[in-house]
């Protein structure tokens, strides 16, 4: 069969709605026509710079028409689109960028000091989104590329979060990333005329594969903001009558305590999805209130990241469920030796499907970790209820025991939430000689709140089992958290822990 890669959407797409609305940026606002274009002069511009067939070409920066731009014409040639977070520092990028030993990098405005700073590094070409992208794409020419694209060809090398520590780079081929587009497509009612407000950062997995893309797939409308301002995304939700935003939990949350939220119309908001970290009741709550039932999404970069949904039907009856597995996906929940969990009982979620990555660059050992016999292993925990939804608890790596019984600090942190007054909360596993493990917890109150810690440990009582309940206590000003704001427990560890 002809072509099957990622890089002849744009030439497919134009076939059927060419002149209508692609990607929207500020005033900026390209057509599939243009895109189609833009994409093929890219590709041709990047073939004229050396790129072949498996080279890798990076691309560094915040939410921009370019970032889509390069992921096509990268694709187009066969060659492999790193994409990296844009709030990493130099130092960061480098590992990345030496790690994928990628040849080009084409980076925002806001780093070009990282292309000043790692201009040591042999090899590497970089190019400025604000600063030479145009004229390279200019001077590309029109050909179409013939390159032959499958399913088993690697498209994109995107690394983790790095919440838990280094990231590592999850490779994903034609494949595993369209089947994670049909998988949308299945299960959620996306139309053509789809109006998707793409916010979330388009480097992590989540904000660029579970909506963007399949919104693409239909031939609708792609709002791209650089950043999450909640003012103006409130803003654009009325004014462009927006239909479909995936949102982690802390841009839910940003966006209810907005003074304008109670007055914002919301009536065009039909695919709202929502995920990457727990999803704390009062969002749901808030959410509801305003009418928005709030899909919750389950996965992670290596699935790219399909694996449970919460489908709109059910976002009020069972809310709070991560729902059930996608249409082409496996997810089973398992005790420590392989048997599936009873109703209420926990486990690790485990998965298998052909949106599953082919592996981590360069890192044979931590692949035959992650994949074995044939699952991925997620290394996050989940119970399962009596109708088989799923409920995610917490990572493996973040509970602890305290007195013999199981703690989630997710669990922990949501009932800290619900406390008037606190604003973020982070509970962390510490040794203790009596109880083995007890938990700590960190918060940030919200302005102008009065609580003491005496106060929140109070709240806590009767809402928590003892040994669930906090030992300590600590207000801060900031907690470490990853770009979608997921909290970085390791340095909680390593920061607060222990300079408190
Ligand atoms: P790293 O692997 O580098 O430590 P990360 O795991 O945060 O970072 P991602 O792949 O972006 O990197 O995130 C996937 C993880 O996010 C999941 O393994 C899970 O822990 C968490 N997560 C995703 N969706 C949810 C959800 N709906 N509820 C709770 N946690 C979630
Ligand atoms: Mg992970």
């Amino acid at each position: 069969m002809r072509d099957l890669g990622i890089g002849s959407w744009p030439a497919r797409r134009v076939k059927n709605g060419a002149d209508r609305a692609a990607l929207v940026y500020g005033d900026r606002v390209d057509t599939y026509a243009d895109v189609e274009r833009r994409t093929r002069q890219l590709a041709n511009a990047l073939r004229a710079a050396g790129v072949r067939r498996g080279d890798r070409v990076a691309y560094v920066g915040f939410n921009h028409p370019s970032l889509l731009e390069t992921f096509f014409a990268t694709a187009q040639l066969g060659a492999i689109w790193v994409i990296i977070n844009a709030r990493l520092a130099p130092a960061e990028v480098e590992y990345i960028l030496t790690d994928s030993g990628a040849s080009v990098v084409v980076h925002g405005a806001e780093h070009a000091e990282h292309a000043a700073r790692l201009a040591h590094l042999e090899g590497v070409r970089w190019i400025g989104v604000e600063d030479g992208f145009e004229e390279f794409l200019a001077a590309g020419g029109t050909d179409v590329i013939d390159e032959q694209v499958g399913w088993d060809d690697p498209a994109m090398i995107m690394y983790t979060s790095g919440t838990t520590g280094r990231p590592k780079g999850a490779t994903h081929t034609h494949g595993s990333l369209s089947f994670q587009y049909f998988t949308a497509l299945v299960d959620t009612d996306f139309l053509r005329d789809e109006v998707m407000l793409a916010v979330a950062p388009l480097f992590h997995v989540a904000g660029l594969n579970t909506m963007t893309m399949p919104t693409f797939l239909k031939g609708g409308k792609i709002i791209i903001q650089h950043g999450f301002k909640p003012t103006t995304v409130l803003e654009t939700i009325a004014a462009e009558g927006v239909t479909s935003m995936f949102a982690v939990p802390a841009m839910m949350d940003a966006l209810a305590l907005e003074p304008t939220f109670p007055g914002t119309d919301l009536s065009s908001l039909r695919n709202v999805l929502v995920g990457g970290s727990p999803l704390p009741d009062r969002m749901l709550r808030t959410w509801a209130d305003r009418g928005v039932a709030v899909q919750q999404g389950f996965g992670m970069t290596e699935t790219a990241p399909g694996i449970y949904l919460l489908l709109n039907e059910d976002a009020f009856r069972k809310s709070g469920s991560a729902g059930r597995p996608h249409f082409w996906v496996e997810g089973r929940v398992v005790t420590p030796d392989g048997r599936d969990v009873a109703p209420g009982e926990i486990g690790e979620v485990i998965a298998q499907g052909p949106n599953v990555m082919r592996g981590y660059w360069n890192k044979p050992e931590a692949t035959a970790e992650a994949i074995r016999d044939g699952w991925y292993h997620t290394g996050d925990l989940a119970t399962v209820d009596e109708d088989g939804y799923v409920y995610i608890k917490d990572r493996l790596k973040d509970m602890f025991i305290s007195g013999g019984e199981n703690v989630y600090p997710a669990e922990v942190e949501n009932a800290l939430l619900d406390i008037p007054g606190v604003a973020e909360a982070a509970v962390i596993g510490v040794a203790h000689p009596k109880w083995g493990e007890v938990g700590h917890a960190y918060v940030v109150l919200a302005e102008g709140a009065t609580l003491t810690p005496d106060d929140v440990v109070a709240a806590l009582d009767g809402r928590l089992a003892r040994y669930k309940i906090p030992k300590d206590v600590v207000f801060v000003d900031q907690l470490p958290r990853t770009a979608t704001g997921k909290l970085q427990k390791h340095l909680i560890r390593t920061r607060l822990e222990e300079t408190a």
